[in-house]
């Protein structure tokens, strides 16, 4: 007797969840977004404490410490693709551990002890300590400890307050923000060239970083410091002394290049260097602003025209093989879906699913204006519900990060890597290559015609071309 194969069950949607979904022509108006993730969804969000450790992991020359139970302290060595090109103690995961007895009678001898002893072995530059949730909840002073070591140790010793429950990841961004921007205004401008940015939002993912600021480099403008991509602390206290922000990660940076705008009077401009078209965008702009000298915005078009004649042949040949394919997209902030949309659209791919952890009202109204009819866009998802649409629309692919890519294979459907966690490079006009050399290789993979859902469907296929015979 042939197997029976089991049907689909549907899977339904939390009443309390319906309103931050929308599809595109369907709804009217807006999506909820920007609060809590509802009780019971499960969401794919990271927590406050993971907000602030994301964006301030790069900072290569500092301790990261993170005061809580070890489980919080998952970053361990290597976890993270923000690569340094000097120093390395970014990639250590220290924790005070706390046990039942540090819940019961405090941990703050624990954590000064742990910082005095970490900043004697490692000499870091300046400090980060890390508040989780627990020690939210058994009120540490950390502003005390982290004061009293500073001053013992003659290095600044900075608390984040990112405990876990208090909000969400775009709170931790916050809390990063706030505790880096004490180290801004603290170094000398003297001599800072006058077209001199910074780069807000990149984390030096696979050596990104390193590609930007070559591009920026070979069109004449001076970088003074990126936050917080292969970052120094010595940089960051000069950061100040640059003439624009280019805030690429929106959702992280934006307080910070808020605040240096409202202190020291630095434009703002938000960029991204995802696709061809975001990143030539970028360089245009920032030519553009530095209108007094004509050189620069000559030769960011000479850039860009020896880039795109170099990548555009393969994009070409991908194009004709991924014609047509659909995608799902799930990632931190929605600026970069927005990135990812256009460089689909490139490659003759239709984006039928699109959502973030992070987006705001403004974010969520530009994909529904860029998207086709029939796309779902979702605010703050859950495995459930993402694992519903890549069915329903039956995806080719998925984008997103280290939480999503199982939900990917368990459904026969390639992943594309667009997080943290990536050793491929994928911004910039070289990203872009090797993005559609990824997604290629992981959408026309054979291995996917094994899956059951996938191998039905070929059949029904090879049934149909063999006239209705199976
Ligand atoms: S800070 Fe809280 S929510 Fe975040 S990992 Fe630690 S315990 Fe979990």
């Amino acid at each position: 007797m042939k197997p029976v194969p089991p049907s689909q069950p549907e899977i339904g949607i939390l009443p309390v969840r319906e309103a931050s979904i929308v599809e595109v022509g369907k709804a009217e108006g807006g999506i909820a977004c920007n609060k809590h993730s509802a009780a019971g969804s499960v969401s794919q969000r990271a927590c406050v404490f993971c907000g602030s450790r994301v964006v301030l992991y790069p900072i290569a020359d500092a301790l990261h410490l993170v005061h809580g139970p070890i489980g919080c302290a998952a970053y361990t060595w290597d976890i993270r693709g923000a690569l340094s090109s000097g120093p390395q103690i970014h990639r250590n995961s220290f924790s005070t551990d706390l046990q039942e007895l540090d819940v019961i009678y405090g941990g703050e001898k624990k954590l000064y002890h742990a910082l005095v002893e970490l900043i004697e072995m490692y000499k870091p530059n300046a400090a980060f300590v890390y508040s989780t949730c627990i020690v939210g909840v058994i009120g540490d002073d950390v502003n005390a400890v982290c004061k009293r070591v500073a001053a013992e140790k003659g290095i600044p010793v900075l608390p984040v307050n990112s405990e876990g429950f208090k909000g969400t990841k775009k709170d931790g961004y916050r809390a990063a923000c706030e505790a880096v921007y004490k180290l801004v205004g603290t170094g000398s401008t003297d001599d800072i060239p006058p077209h001199s940015i910074n780069i807000l939002g990149d984390f030096n993912l696979a050596g990104e970083t390193w590609i930007i600021k070559e591009y920026y480099k070979r069109i004449g403008v001076n970088v003074v410091s990126c936050i917080t991509g292969d970052a120094r602390v010595e940089d960051i206290r000069h950061a100040h002394g640059a003439h624009l922000n280019l805030v690429q990660c929106s959702g992280s940076m934006a307080h910070l290049a808020k605040m240096m705008e409202r202190d020291y009077q630095i434009p703002i401009k938000r960029v991204s260097y995802f696709g061809i078209e975001d990143m030539s965008a970028a360089l245009y702009e920032t030519a553009k602003f530095f209108s007094d000298d004509p050189t620069i915005m000559e030769r960011a078009q000479e850039l860009v025209r020896e880039e795109v004649a170099t990548i555009y042949p393969q994009l070409r040949a991908y194009r004709e093989k991924l014609q047509g394919k659909k995608a799902a997209i799930y990632v931190g902030g929605a600026f970069k879906a927005f990135s990812l949309v256009r460089a689909l659209k490139m490659l003759g791919m239709t984006t039928a699913v699109v959502g973030s952890q992070t987006g705001g009202p403004e974010d969520y109204k530009q994909l529904q204006e860029m998207c086709d009819p029939g796309t779902i866009i979702v605010d703050d998802t859950n495995p459930l519900e993402l694992a519903k649409f890549c069915l329903e629309k039956d995806v080719d692919l998925l984008i997103g990060g280290v939480k999503e890519r199982p939900i990917a294979y368990k459904m026969g459907i390639g992943f594309c890597d667009h997080n943290h966690e990536r050793k491929e490079p994928l911004a910039g006009f070289i990203g872009m290559a090797n993005f559609a050399r990824e997604v290629y290789s992981s959408v026309a993979s054979p291995v996917w015609q094994f899956a059951p859902r996938r191998a039905a469907k070929l059949k029904a296929a090879a049934a149909q071309l063999n006239g209705g015979k199976a």
